[in-house]
């Protein structure tokens, strides 16, 4: 049945009054200006929601003064809620590029809070009282746990190799081989970082193959200023193929005098082998002859957001003399979460304990079945299908392609609701919980679930029911 216009004329007047609504609110902690708007803006919305209705049914209680303070303790709820939040990780992805990567230590965040609500020797030498160098912040301990003559520290691992290739280049050639061209996540991408640098590059080999003659061919040439040797850290070309190693390279930059950098991605500090993953470390590149190694403080590494470049002392004074250096600095927050998580290092087996990433990736299968039996048992007893099966994790973080881990997952079915309904009921939870479809079960990896996560995950199931 359709509504008339003097019906709805009669429920816009039955709206109550601004001055009605504010003085119904309990919101003591808002602004009297901000809360006045808010209540015009519900009124207004509530109007306009009369206006369009098309039958009488919602009338009554669209126009009841209940209905105007939902909708303003929504929006001031909504205001409270910020917009950067913590989310549950249950996909089983440790370093999660679009959850935020490397979780931070406890010590970190200790390191953290102790610091930024204080001044700070960020840039200021207390022994002599003058201007210090936030360069020198780390370098000592940087130097110490990777054996590297120097070490200096940006904003992000893509900021590096832009610092590293504008530093130790002078608008000539920078040698890289055609299967190291990689795009890492959309917009970093090798060979746009190097003409930002203001040099140029000079791509040698194919694809799949790049031979040391190659190299020597194109260090030989005038042109060249530097080799740059990316470890292709996101994908893997299997079959014919080959590449030159740092210790072959070093050779060839010996021979013409040339810097041999090398961006190695993601900071592994220690050998994982132990566990199935094989990724070179950090000191191995080192040793392997790179003059600069590059890396992400925030993926194997398990720290902050940070670019760390350590190598020949020459080298990494020229970058922290370069005009970028300023540009791509890091933040005292970041240093100070940095130095707790390389402090770490210096015992290798407490790092595994302590940075959650190593932590994460050393997580024992045992550890990972109980914690999934244990959120399995309660999902039944709320009445869903679920059952632990056999899957994988994975790095992820652009770490580690084509290698995973085994795992155990919780694989969840309802009769009522789809996989993608339960994933969707879940991400839209607070905190959202992310998990993940296959074969449509809703799959939850407890491998990259924190403590009280499963918690939190039950209750949220027991909300749907
Ligand atoms: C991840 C990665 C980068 C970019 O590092 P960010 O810290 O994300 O800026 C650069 N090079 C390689 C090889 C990488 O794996």
């Amino acid at each position: 049945m359709t509504i008339s216009m003097k019906e709805k004329s009669n429920y816009l007047r039955k709206l109550p009054q601004v001055n009605d609504v504010l003085e119904s609110l309990k919101a003591e902690n808002m602004d009297p200006v901000a809360l006045k708007d808010a209540v015009r803006e519900a009124i207004d919305s509530v109007r306009r929601d009369i206006l369009q209705a098309e039958d009488e049914s919602p009338l009554e209680s669209l126009a009841s003064l209940e209905e105007i303070q939902k909708r303003i303790y929504s929006k001031i709820n909504d205001q409270m809620t910020p917009n950067l939040r913590p989310v549950i990780n249950a996909t089983g992805v440790i370093l999660h590029t679009n959850l935020g990567r490397s979780l931070l230590s406890r010590k970190a965040l200790e390191r953290i809070e102790k610091l930024t609500p204080s001044y700070a020797n960020l840039e200021y030498a207390i022994d002599e009282g003058r201007r210090g160098s936030r360069h020198d912040i780390l370098s000592g301990l940087v130097r110490d746990i990777t054996g590297a003559e120097d070490a200096m520290v940006v904003n992000n691992n893509a900021s590096a190799v832009l610092l590293a290739i504008s530093a130790l280049t002078d608008g000539g050639e920078v040698v890289v081989s055609r299967g190291e061209l990689v795009e890492i996540g959309g917009s970093f991408r090798i060979p746009e970082i190097i003409e930002l640098s203001g040099a140029h590059l000079k791509e040698i080999g194919t694809t799949n193959k790049v031979h040391p003659r190659d190299y020597e061919k194109a260090a030989a040439s005038e042109e060249a200023d530097a080799i740059l040797k990316v470890h292709t850290s996101n994908f893997k070309v299997v079959g014919f193929t080959q590449e030159v190693e740092l210790e072959e390279l070093r050779a060839i930059a010996d021979e013409h005098d040339l810097p041999l950098i090398y961006d190695l991605g993601s900071g592994l500090m220690d050998s994982l082998s132990d566990v199935g993953i094989y990724e070179p470390t950090v000191r191995e590149a080192l040793a392997s002859g790179a003059d600069l190694v590059l890396f992400s403080g925030d993926k194997l590494l398990g720290g902050p957001q940070a670019g760390i470049a350590i190598g020949k002392k020459e080298y990494i004074d020229r970058m922290k003399r370069h005009p970028l250096a300023r540009v791509v600095r890091m933040d005292k927050m970041s240093f100070a979460a940095l130095e707790a998580t390389l402090e770490s290092y210096r015992n290798p087996k407490a790092a595994r304990e302590e940075i959650p990433t190593l932590a994460m990736i050393t997580k024992s299968l045992d550890e990972i079945k109980d914690e999934a039996e244990a959120l399995r048992d309660e999902l039944i007893r709320l009445g869903y299908r679920a059952e632990v099966v056999e899957d994988k994790s994975q790095i992820g973080g652009g770490s580690c392609p084509g290698e995973t881990l085994d795992t155990y997952v919780v694989s969840v079915e309802d009769k009522n609701c789809s996989a993608s309904q339960l994933e969707h009921a879940l991400r839209m939870h607070e905190p959202a919980i992310i998990g993940r479809i296959a074969k449509d079960h809703l799959l939850l990896d407890p491998r990259t679930l924190q403590k009280g996560d499963s918690k939190i995950i039950v209750d949220a199931f027991d909300y749907m029911r």
